[in-house]
Formats: C-alpha cells, sequence, structure tokens
C-alpha cells in the first residue's frame, strides 16, 4: 500500500530518493522445496520528506504479509547481550532506579535486555506482539504482555500500573507504522520525572557508510536525531541526551523527558545535530549524491565477485541478515555468484535467502569447504564474527566487506575504523 504522507510530520509529499524496485519480502527464506515458487514482491523505494527531513519508505506491507513465514531469531549475538548489560547498568545508575521503579520495554522480544534490568532490582514489564516471543520471555519469568505498543496500550498500562520512571524501545521505532500514535503512547506512560531511552540506526553512518542494505520492507523510518526531536516534540517530550554506540552499522541511544523534568540538555546533542547539519541529510541534493554511489556498488559488487571468480578463488558469503537479502537482490548477486552463506542460527540454516535463493548453511561449512574469500554480509557483526571463525583465516581465509566499496580485508588491507566497537 503506497503512502503518500510524511510518518512523522503529516506533510502530504514525500520526494523519491532510490528506488530498488519490485523486492522480495527480506525475511521470507524459503524452504529448497519451493524454490520455484514464485514470492511476493512488493516496491521498495526511500523517500525524504521535504518539510521535516524524514527519510522514510513510501510503501507499506501489511503486518499479517509481512509476518507470513517470518523466520524469528532470537539475539544470537554476544554483542547484543554486552550490549543490553551496558543499557541497563548505564540508565539504572544515572536515573536511580531501584526497587520501586518499573521498567517497560516496547518489542521486548524474549527479554534479553528487561532480564538485564532484573538484575539491577528494578522491576520489568514486556510489551511484545509475537506471543511465541512473548511465551519465551514469560518462561524466563519476565512478565510480558502480547501486543504492539501504541497509544492506546501506552494508555492502559498508565492507568494499570502507573506512570513509569523508564519507558525502552530498541531498535523497533524504524518498524512502527503509526509512529505519532506510538510517541503519544509513550508521553502517556511516562511519568513526570520519566524517561525515555530509543534506540534506533543512524541517519549519519547510513549516509556517510552506504548502508542502504538496511533498507527493506520492515524498515519504514531511517532517522536522524533532528527528526527524531521533531517527532518527540510533537508530544510534548524533549531529547536531553544522545549517544553513539556501535550497534547494527551505527546507532543512537536517545534519552527522551518532558522538559519540565530538569534533565541537562547534554552537549553530545548539539555536536550530532551539528553533524547532520553539516551533511545537509534534510535537503534532496545530499541524497542525490547517496542514490549515485549507491547505484556505482550495485555494480562493483557483483564485479568484485566476478574479478575474484576469474582469478580461480571461491567466495562464501558470512551471514543470512535480512540485510544481506537487500544487498544480493539490488546486486544481482545469486548462487552463481556466491554459491553459500553460513549463519549461526539453526532457524535460518538449511533455508535459502529470499530473491537470490541462496542457499544457508551451518558455519561449520566454512571450514570444510574452505572458500577462499568470505563476504560479510552481516558486517555489523565483523569483529565478532573474525573472531569466532579465527580458524579459517588461520587456514588461508579472507574476509572481504562489501560496503561501502567491496574491500578485501587482508593483511595489506587493515579493518576500517567502523570494525571497532
Ligand atoms: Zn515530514
Amino acid at each position: 500500500m503506497k503512502t503518500t504522507c510524511c510518518r512523522i510530520c503529516g506533510h502530504a509529499e514525500l520526494l523519491p530518493i532510490l528506488d530498488l524496485g519490485d523486492m522480495p519480502l527480506a525475511n521470507r527464506f524459503l524452504r529448497p522445496e519451493r524454490a520455484d515458487e514464485p514470492e511476493p514482491r512488493f516496491p521498495l523505494r526511500l523517500t525524504l520528506c521535504p518539510w521535516c527531513g524524514g527519510v522514510q519508505l513510501d510503501e507499506e506491507v501489511p503486518r499479517e504479509v509481512l509476518f507470513d513465514d517470518y523466520v524469528y531469531v532470537s539475539g544470537t549475538s554476544d554483542a547484543v547481550h554486552r550490549h543490553a548489560a551496558w543499557l541497563a547498568e548505564s540508565t539504572t545508575q544515572r536515573y536511580g532506579l531501584g526497587a520501586d521503579d518499573l521498567v517497560v520495554e516496547a518489542a521486548s522480544n524474549d527479554g534479553t535486555v528487561l532480564k538485564t534490568f532484573r538484575w539491577h532490582g528494578v522491576r520489568t514489564l514486556g510489551v511484545e506482539p509475537a506471543a511465541n516471543v512473548a511465551e519465551v520471555a514469560r518462561e524466563e519469568g519476565i512478565d510480558t504482555r502480547v501486543a504492539y505498543f501504541d497509544e492506546r496500550v501506552g494508555d492502559e498500562l498508565a492507568r494499570e500500573v502507573g506512570p513509569v520512571k523508564l519507558f525502552v524501545a530498541r531498535h523497533v521505532l524504524a518498524h512502527v507504522q503509526d509512529l505519532n500514535g506510538f510517541v503519544a503512547g509513550m508521553a502517556k506512560l511516562l511519568a513526570s520525572d520519566g524517561v525515555g531511552i530509543i534506540e534506533c540506526p543512524h541517519l549519519v553512518p547510513f549516509y556517510e557508510r552506504l548502508e542502504f542494505d538496511t533498507i527493506y520492507h520492515e524498515h519504514l523510518c531511517y532517522f536522524s536525531l533532528g527528526v527524531l526531536r521533531t517527532l518527540f516534540g510533537r508530544h510534548g517530550l524533549h531529547v536531553h541526551d544522545a549517544q553513539p554506540v556501535a550497534m547494527h552499522g551505527g546507532s543512537l541511544v536517545v534519552h527522551v523527558s518532558r522538559p519540565g523534568a530538569c534533565h541537562p540538555v547534554s552537549s553530545r546533542v548539539r555536536e550530532i545535530l551539528e553533524q547532520e547539519e553539516e551533511l545537509h541529510l534534510r535537503k534532496m541534493p545530499a541524497w542525490r549524491a547517496f542514490a549515485d554511489r549507491v547505484t556505482r556498488v550495485r555494480q562493483e559488487v557483483p564485479a568484485f565477485l566476478d574479478r575474484l571468480r576469474a582469478e580461480g578463488r571461491t567466495v562464501a558469503g558470512y551471514g543470512a541478515p535480512a540485510k544481506g537479502n537487500t544487498l544480493l537482490c539490488a546486486c544481482g548477486v545469486g548462487p552463481d555468484r556466491l554459491p553459500f552463506t553460513v549463519d549461526r542460527s539453526p532457524a535460518k540454516q538449511g533455508l535459502l535467502t529470499p530473491g537470490s535463493r541462496i542457499p544457508i548453511r551451518p558455519p561449520e561449512a566454512l571450514l570444510a569447504e574452505r572458500p577462499d574469500v568470505c563476504l560479510l554480509l552481516a558486517w555489523n557483526f565483523a569483529d565478532e564474527i573474525m573472531q569466532q571463525q579465527q580458524a579459517y583465516t588461520d587456514a588461508g581465509g579472507t574476509f572481504a566487506l562489501p560496503l561501502p566499496t567491496p574491500t578485501l580485508l587482508d593483511a595489506e588491507t587493515p579493518a576500517p575504523a567502523r570494525l571497532a566497537s
């Protein structure tokens, strides 16, 4: 369904930035016996709101289609667990949370983050739309309500459990169709001195590092801090801090409160806003340049793989993340160029990637097959993967990054600074 209005400010015109054409759903992995069946495809276009600068898709795939045949995977990454522990410790200390306080998390998943808050003695409540996932959290002792968080749920919870001291929403805002309803619910739920912790991928690394592969149908919005300020401001909330973190290719942890709560505004907020202004992220010319760079890398990736093959080198992939599927489909990479990829998640092993139909095997296949080059489709976990797969590099294998330009991470090419987390 095409959307013509901005999800942040309601402006009725969205300007096209990048059109990736009709694309399959990035989390609809295929069983091999269904490889010959056509897949549902939907337009994937990135647009800019000329009024508020909101970068967003202009297409919405209905939830029931999006989550049909969805391969759910709980947090398999050590980095995610470390990050959750840091978030819980730093926020409980900073805001002085104790046994009387309640933390509510929207899209709480299997309770990974809330568990770490409980270690610090804070009461927790999760809100998670997937019933089977909520059940996993409950089995771990994390009280979880099955719902999409929105204005109604925020209102209900405020009445049932009272205003809360801390509201957490990690990597969910980009998925929300009714953004203003979500933030209105958050505003209703927060106590007068409450704080909202919102984590989402940041538009600056998305732009600078050409992370166009993170564009897929589930990610409706791509946020700058400036646009987040506009969004929260519409609901009487303000941003008093923002911390850049390495998670998912570069994210922001944004701290939101009521202006009367007297949290001083951190200098980091101004620094990040200035950085965004310097890149002109609210203006079309910057996005035309971005689209040109994407066009170039869509040719470079297949050319890189063809060159390796011409040199007699074998190639495989690492990871089968949703973002890998945008990259593979947008660059025309199929099993002829990438015979297989490996993934730690048993739920994905044995399946084919959507659109590109590349077989997914367990990580052990990397040592068994010993491809000369391994393309990091899950580049956001590059450090962790390369540490885990030391035996592969010791045996002569070389990792490669696809973006912002395909690069071999061999002895002559030091890993880019982005890999340092
Ligand atoms: Zn707008």
